[in-house]
């Protein structure tokens, strides 16, 4: 009895689809909330810093002086720390893959093209500040 029900349990396994995808060359399902990687629109970014301080696994770097922001993708873990924390809302999680990497050089390097807008000019008034109070005490 036992052999007729191993045989019927490899049949079965046998006439099924398999339950894996070959990955990379059969594309994987994603769905709104799939984490694929983190992308940046480098001219958005301010430099803070906060994405590469909350990343838990040390996969951002930003270059404050060299305005660079990279992202080492064999460290990322995915975890959307970074989207959430980004006060510029630079950062987004895409629902596709980044292609398979062997090599650790992995590393995406972004210039940051942010251009800090200027301050508007305050209007000249000619006059002092409390000048008005002084004349009419
Ligand atoms: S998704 Fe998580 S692990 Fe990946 S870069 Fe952002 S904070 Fe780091
Ligand atoms: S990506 Fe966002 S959190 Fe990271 S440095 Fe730029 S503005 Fe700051």
């Amino acid at each position: 009895m036992a052999f007729f029900e191993m045989a019927k349990t490899a049949i079965g396994t046998v006439l099924r689809k398999p339950a894996t995808r070959r990955y990379p060359s059969v594309a994987p399902k994603s769905t709104p909330l799939t984490r694929g990687r983190v992308s940046i629109d480098p001219s958005r970014c301010i430099s803070c810093g906060m994405c590469m301080k909350k990343c838990p696994s040390g996969a951002i770097c930003v270059r404050k002086e060299e305005k660079t922001w990279s992202i080492d993708r064999l460290k990322c873990v995915v975890c959307n720390c970074c989207v959430e924390v980004c006060p510029a809302h630079c950062l987004t999680m895409e629902t596709s893959y980044f292609p398979c990497v062997t090599e650790h050089s992995a590393i995406d390097v972004h210039a940051i093209t942010y251009v800090k807008p200027e301050r508007p000019k305050r209007p000249e008034t000619g006059e002092k500040a409390g000048e008005g109070t002084a004349e009419s005490s």
